[in-house]
């Protein structure tokens, strides 16, 4: 992956108009694993962004615009083909920006990403519309009918924690639609929207439908997107603050906006639960992907008669986990994204510490004596003891990490659930039918499972209330947010 074979470090270029485009100035992309260089990325400046809208502008009126969309949707399954037929190269670079496991990679993000182009051309083509028979006072009436027609050009800004994931599952709607798209990646990882684009070009998707911008937020290609007047709507994956900023910066062309943001989502585990489906279930919400998932369990309330089981159930779980590299078999968790979000995560452990919180396991770093040392990992960890009003238990951490407290009964379980300002999942553990359906519909909540954990149809709506998000994605809703809907009135 680092280098060209010939012993040069690989350069990853923004995707423009069907070209690879270098840039004045490029970024370091280390990787979380050992800390090693493994690309320099060019940067786009404003004047790449200009060219990418440019393009994508002139494929919506032309060569991608004019395509039907059995075409469109030809085209799509040949990048899910592609995508499947670099498989490996995929999961490599997915695994060396992020750090996560191969085995993580290879059975989620990868197939996903493929999945996504799939879905989504298949439902682009049952798309209906509205029609209403009015009666008017002449009697000769008129018939209304709704058309769904794309924005034009789409701003893409996905995140590190599932890039290929994340990103497709917004391309793939908005692709689908018939929309020109300019993808900017996270800067952590920017391998795989660049292999993506490589497979966009080898497929024949039209020069300027798909493109690639990398770079930053503030003052770089992020901002360069949300505030460009020839970007009509913007979906964005990512922290709830810069959330705000994109809502600021998109106000002055008043784009559609679709936001994926923070979450710090309640469990709730109650005695009846059948136990080790709960500690299963349990265990891999706080610490797949090292806890850095928007719908991991930050906050497991569980009921009295089965709490101290489950926590010490719980810390061995957690104790259990194989740290490592991503291309050993046996690892279970890899590093944090960064050194840089280890700091952050790791203040929350000490900030934890200082509220005076038992730490039931971990805490800290691991050493490993090797050249891991040189990466971002940290220990999973469990808490216990802290208010519900602290910052630990308010904010998201976005580790492996979760605070455990006990209930007595629903109705406080239920209340501590819902005190939080995010409102994107929630988990309840219980045999009772009746309850399961009672406590899940009082969660507010946008994403809410019984008896299990990130069992996903992917018709579904999917997106968060409060801070955690404004909008639906998944299914008909994506479609819905990727289009303008507008009305016909025919006089009969
Ligand atoms: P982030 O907000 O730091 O960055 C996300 C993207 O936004 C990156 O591409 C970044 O370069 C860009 N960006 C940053 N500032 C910007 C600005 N001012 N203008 C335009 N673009 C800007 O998020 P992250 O750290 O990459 O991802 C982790 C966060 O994402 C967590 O909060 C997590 O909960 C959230 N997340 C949410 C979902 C969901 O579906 N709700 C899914 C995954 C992750």
């Amino acid at each position: 992956m680092a280098s060209d074979g010939k012993g040069n470090l690989r350069e990853l270029r923004n995707f423009v108009g069907g070209e690879f485009v270098a840039s004045g100035s490029t970024f370091e992309n280390v990787t979380p694993v050992d800390g090693t260089l493994i690309s320099l990325v060019h940067e786009a400046d404003r004047a790449i962004v200009d060219r990418a809208v440019d393009a994508a502008r002139d494929a919506y009126y032309g060569a991608w615009g004019k395509l039907t969309t059995e075409q469109r949707c030809n085209l799509l399954y040949a990048v899910a083909d592609g995508i499947e037929a670099r498989f490996d190269e995929f999961v490599d670079a997915e695994c060396a920006d992020t750090g996560k496991p191969k085995s993580l990679a290879s059975h989620l993000d990868i197939p996903r990403g493929a999945a996504n182009f799939r879905i989504f051309a298949d439902l682009i083509k049952s798309v209906g519309t509205e029609a209403y028979m009015q009666e008017t006072p002449d009697g000769r009436g008129a018939v209304n009918y709704s058309v769904r027609q794309p924005h034009g050009v789409v701003g893409v800004i996905s995140p590190w924690n599932l890039p290929l994931l994340l990103s497709t599952w917004k391309l793939a709607p908005a692709m689908a639609s018939g929309n020109a798209v300019i993808l900017k990646p996270s800067e952590e990882t920017p391998t795989t929207a660049t292999l993506l684009a490589e497979v966009m070009k080898s497929v024949g998707v039209p020069d300027g439908a798909f493109n690639v911008v990398h770079g930053f937020g503030p003052d770089s290609a992020g901002e360069f997107i949300t505030t460009h007047e020839g970007i009509h709507a913007v979906t964005f994956t990512g922290e709830t603050a810069t959330g705000r900023e994109i809502m600021k910066a998109a106000s002055a062309n008043i784009k559609a906006l679709s936001f994926e943001l923070g979450g710090k989502n309640p469990a709730i585990i109650f005695a009846d639960a059948d136990f080790d489906a709960a500690i299963d279930g349990t265990a891999r919400s706080v610490f797949a992907n090292t806890g850095q998932v928007c719908l991991s369990s930050e906050r497991v309330y569980v009921e009295r008669p089965v709490y101290e089981r489950f926590v010490d159930t719980l810390k061995q779980r957690g104790e259990a986990m194989v740290i490592g590299r991503p291309e050993d078999s046996a690892t279970q968790m890899g590093p944090l994204i960064s050194r840089e979000h280890r700091e952050k995560v790791s203040s929350y452990y000490a900030l934890a510490a200082e509220l005076g919180a038992e730490t039931v396991t971990g805490g800290g770093i691991p050493a490993f004596g090797d050249e891991r040392d040189a990466g971002a990992y940290i220990e999973p960890t469990i808490f216990a003891g802290l208010g519900e009003d602290t910052r630990v238990q308010k904010e998201e951490i976005f580790g492996p990490v979760c605070h455990i407290a006990p209930f007595d009964d629903e109705d406080e379980a239920v209340a501590m659930a819902n005190d939080t300002e995010y409102g994107l999942a929630s988990v309840v553990w219980t045999t009772d039918l009746s309850r399961g359906h009672r406590v899940s519909q009082a969660m507010e909540a946008g994403i809410n499972w019984v008896n299990c954990w990130f069992l996903r149809d992917l018709r579904t709506p999917f997106g968060g209330m409060g801070l955690s998000g404004i909008g639906r994605e998944g299914g008909q809703h994506a479609l819905n947010f990727y289009s303008e809907q507008k009305n016909i009135c025919v006089k009969l």
